[in-house]
């Protein structure tokens, strides 16, 4: 099983960010704190602390979480969950909050032994117009303290497509990076959300994004240049060294169980989907009730079908024709010959060895493709 834990506070909106996240205050972190706890406790009851092979703090910024909530929520992670001796224990930070050497040293005390830092640009005009709460001096600071701490597996997050930027200025941000010599690297291009300042903006007309042949450029570019860097692209945004694929986001997109804590957090049970209320008064009122996990959805035949195209063709794997044979009853290629034959002739998908795989053009493209793919 992966465990996902969500972290809800930041110090600032991002000026793309929809995700689920509210200012930092010590008294809501402490509300938070004892919430997740008693969730912890209730889940580990629940499922007899099972086994669990990746952890995730995601937020949100856990790296804002202070020394005393860590110390209360670590120990009962490993209390109610069963951790495997080889678990992939990822938390996210953003560079700001991870520029203290005893909090870094503290977490692989605990057991996290993958950090996720969220650079986004190695260029103070690109993290001013995302309204990012750190610059790139205190990026690359933070991966410093990071190695020197003793973190020997390290992500770093970058945005591409930002209005004005061209092709060049994208691979120099790659060639900084690269020379940092992380050992995973999360490339998406930027998107603009609904109810996001971004999106005030483009619709008052004040935000062009580069072309699209400019776009296609960056991502197809940018994904050759990395892998001849020795970073092998493993899913639409994502690329690894040899050996450092993330598991746990590999195990959602190979369909995995998986469980969700804290606020807005979903998961995914012996084929139910449920999901956290996002307020955190809302979720904090259900954990007391012990009432998480109820109500949930269980997945039709046809969404899980649906769900395992969309999910294996945005890995470099591909889909398991046989695999979703066995699944469904039916034959993928047969079902949609018409489009995939199209889809080959325009060199945005493949066949081989058993599995259906989208190209990097195919990648490009991959939203348009897996919504006609995946009827
Ligand atoms: S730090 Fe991350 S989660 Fe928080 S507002 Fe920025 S992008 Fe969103």
């Amino acid at each position: 099983m992966l465990l996902y834990i969500h972290v809800p506070f930041c110090r600032g909106k991002c000026r793309y960010c929809s995700f689920v996240s509210r200012p930092f205050d010590m008294a809501a972190v402490e509300a938070y704190a004892a919430s997740l706890a008693a969730e912890m406790r209730l889940w580990g009851r629940k499922l007899e602390h099972p086994k669990v092979e990746t952890v995730y703090f995601g937020g949100g910024t856990p790296s804002l979480l202070p020394p005393w909530a860590l110390s209360r929520l670590m120990p009962e992670l490993r209390r109610q969950f069963d951790l495997d001796a080889a678990v992939e224990w990822t938390f996210e930070a953003n560079p700001d909050s991870a520029l203290d050497s005893q909090y870094l040293e503290s977490l692989l005390k605990y057991g996290v032994n993958r950090l996720s830092l969220g650079v986004q640009s190695l260029a103070d005009d690109d993290l001013r117009f995302l309204g990012r709460p750190h610059d790139a001096g205190q990026a690359v600071a933070a991966y410093c303290l990071a190695r020197q701490a003793g973190f020997a597996n390290i992500s770093l997050d970058f945005i591409w497509g930002l209005p004005g930027q061209r092709e060049s200025q994208w691979l120099e941000q790659l060639k900084l990076a690269v020379r940092m010599r992380p050992e995973h690297l999360s490339c998406y291009g930027l998107t603009v959300e609904e109810g996001t300042p971004l999106a005030a903006e483009a619709a008052a007309g004040g935000l062009i994004l580069p072309g699209e042949s400019e776009q296609g450029r960056m991502y197809v570019h940018g994904a050759e240049y990395l892998e001849e860097q020795g970073y092998l692209q493993y899913e639409v945004s994502n690329f690894a060294r040899m050996g450092f694929v993330s598991r746990h986001n590999s195990g959602y997109w190979e369909g995995r169980d998986y469980l969700g804590l804290g606020p807005a957090a979903v998961s995914t049970l012996r084929g139910v989907r449920f999901e956290n209320p996002g307020e955190q008064a809302d979720w904090a009122a259900r954990v007391r009730r012990g009432t998480v996990g109820q109500g949930g959805e269980a997945l039709t035949d046809g969404q899980k079908a649906r769900e395992m195209v969309m999910l294996s063709l945005r890995t470099a794997k591909g889909l398991p024709l046989r695999a979703y044979r066995k699944a469904t009853g039916r034959d993928f290629i047969k079902d949609n010959e018409a489009l995939i034959t199209a889809l080959r002739q325009n060199g945005l998908i493949r066949l081989s060895s058993g599995h259906l795989r989208l190209t990097k053009n195919g990648f490009l493209v991959s939203n348009v493709i897996l919504e006609r793919l995946a009827y």
